[in-house]
């Protein structure tokens, strides 16, 4: 994908600070950062998001978040950290190659990963919606 940002940064077209990589995914800092250790793991095969990842992938990619959220622990000692992965523009996703942020927490930061509370779901929609996903 010669548009892709990520792509271009695994060809090693265009420059990133590189945590780690192999065969199959990079793990680079986030280059416009919510603080020190924002770090962004991604498969160097281009997939737009989690509904393309197979399982495989994923069976590589849960141990690397493992271990990159020890090794950021190990560097900085942070109070805590938010795993998080957007999919699609709605839900925030700028970079169209699928990506997991780590991003390391303090107490007191700005860092906002809150959503406000939906006071107004039925208890029917609610149940309708589990029988439909129930699995
Ligand atoms: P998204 O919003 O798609 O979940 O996250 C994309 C992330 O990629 C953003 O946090 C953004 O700062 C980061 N980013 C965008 N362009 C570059 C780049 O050229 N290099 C690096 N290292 N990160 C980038
Ligand atoms: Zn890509």
């Amino acid at each position: 994908m010669d548009d892709c940002i990520f792509c271009r940064i695994i060809k090693k077209e265009i420059p990133a600070r590189i945590l780690h990589e192999d065969e199959d995914f990079l793990v680079i800092l986030d280059a416009f950062p919510s603080g020190l250790g924002h770090t962004l793991i991604l498969p160097k095969r281009h997939i737009p998001d989690i509904l393309a990842l197979d399982g495989a992938e994923l069976e590589r990619l849960a141990p690397l978040i493992k271990e990159t959220a020890g090794r950021l622990k190990d560097a900085l000692g942070f109070d805590g950290l938010n795993v998080l992965q957007n999919n699609g523009p709605a839900a925030g996703q700028t970079v169209f190659h699928l990506h997991a942020h780590l991003i390391p927490r303090w107490e007191g930061d700005r860092v906002n990963v809150k959503w406000p509370v939906k006071k107004d779901l039925r208890d029917e929609e609610i149940d309708e919606f589990v029988r439909k996903v129930k699995f």
